[in-house]
């Protein structure tokens, strides 16, 4: 299979992590004969440095013609005064705007060498694997009328949760069609009781499921889906909800797996005439200035992002199970990096990466 990739590696720690990342990505497409193009762009800081841009023409081009874009993270303390326009973090949300992409996935698991590390007792988060599906270009965020007015002496702020038929629909099927690939069973999350926004979400989430037979179907109300999610983690396959209430269940769902830098993410569109699915993967940290150019950043959960691109954009289930067991292995064997605090001396990003494609063999 052709697969053409942009590469973002962004700041800090994006720079690093991104770097083995593609080493595997690379590893993979060795071992399986896949015909893999790699570009490289410019995002962030480091295209503010080279361009005055954090989001430059170049790179809108660059990621309008490759079928999946890798990322890393951007941000550096340097432009923590500047004006919007000039910030790195303005890049992130034009690229994801660019791209179009209107679903956030974010897989959850728990891995048995980290159990440990999670805030839940072992026996309660053993076994969880999830997938939250998070709407992400509608609803509260960017409903209008929204602002703060000043009227006869009172101050008033608006913000509308706005969703059409069509924009449920599509996040919707897309939350059905992953769940069709694992345990299925889709558990979609509102406040129906409450917004007649979540009624409609309802109303056509069950139509929805209507079209898929094999998937299960349930629903759940906001505010108990997230005391379930610490009760009960692993009753949950593919959870789907809107833009505000996936913003904070997913973080909710993030600390179960142990360590920010396990968590990989994508973002997903629509499907381009090569046939992969328009995404952005990216892992779930920022550039951590405090830790960057030291070679001891986590890569795993950009690497999980490799294994979430394969998947989702090209639908290459078999490579992408192997780079997962990979990473489990490496975890298993203890050759990870100080914030998972190995027993020994804690290996170095590269060294993990290493690792990583040694196990995929
Ligand atoms: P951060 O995720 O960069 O770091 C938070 C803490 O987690 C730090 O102590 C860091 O050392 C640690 N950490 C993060 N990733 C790690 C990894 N892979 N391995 C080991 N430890 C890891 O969040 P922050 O400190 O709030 O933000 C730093 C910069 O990153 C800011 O400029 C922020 O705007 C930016 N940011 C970018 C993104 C993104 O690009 N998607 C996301 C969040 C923050």
């Amino acid at each position: 299979m052709n697969l053409n990739i942009l590469v973002l590696p962004g700041d800090g720690i994006g720079t690093e992590v991104t770097r083995e990342a593609v080493r595997v990505l690379r590893h993979a497409a060795r071992k399986w004969n896949h015909n893999l193009k790699i570009t490289e762009g410019l995002l962030g800081g480091i295209a503010i440095h080279k361009t005055g841009n954090p989001l430059p023409e170049e790179t809108v081009r660059l990621a309008g013609d490759a079928d999946a874009t890798l990322m890393g993270a951007v941000g550096l303390a340097e432009f923590d005064n500047a004006p919007p326009e000039k910030r790195p973090e303005k890049g992130l949300l034009g690229i994801r705007k660019v791209l179009g992409v209107y679903a956030n996935l974010r897989p959850v698991r728990a891995y048995g060498a980290l159990l440990d590390s999670s805030p839940l007792k072992n026996e309660r988060v053993a076994g969880t694997d999830m997938i939250i599906v998070r709407e992400l270009t509608g609803g509260i965020y960017y409903g209008t009328p929204r602002g703060i007015t000043e009227s006869g002496g009172e101050t008033r702020a608006v913000n509308t949760m706005v969703y059409t038929r069509a924009e449920i629909e599509r996040v919707g099927r897309m939350a059905f069609h992953l769940a069709g690939g694992r345990r299925k069973k889709v558990t979609s999350v509102d406040k129906s009781n409450v917004l007649e926004n979540s009624q409609l979400w309802r109303r056509v989430v069950t139509e929805i499921g209507r079209e898929f037979p094999d998937v299960a179907l349930d629903h759940i109300l906001v505010d108990n889906c997230a005391m379930q999610l610490v009760l009960n983690p692993t009753r949950f396959d593919v959870v789907l909800t809107e833009n505000m209430f996936g913003d904070i269940l997913s973080d909710e769902g993030a600390v179960l797996a142990g360590s920010i830098g396990m968590l990989p993410s994508a973002s997903i569109g629509e499907r381009k005439a090569s046939g992969a699915w328009v995404g952005l993967y990216e892992p779930v940290h920022g550039s951590a200035p405090d830790i960057a150019g030291q070679n001891k950043a986590n890569p795993l959960g950009a690497i999980g992002s490799v294994a979430a691109m394969l998947e989702y954009s090209f639908g290459l289930k078999k490579e992408a199970a192997a780079v997962n067991g990979a990473v489990e292995a490496v975890l298993e064997s203890g050759r990870v990096t100080a914030d998972l605090k190995p027993t020994g001396t804690p290996a170095t990003t590269e060294q993990v990466g290493e690792a990583v494609c040694a196990a995929i063999g």
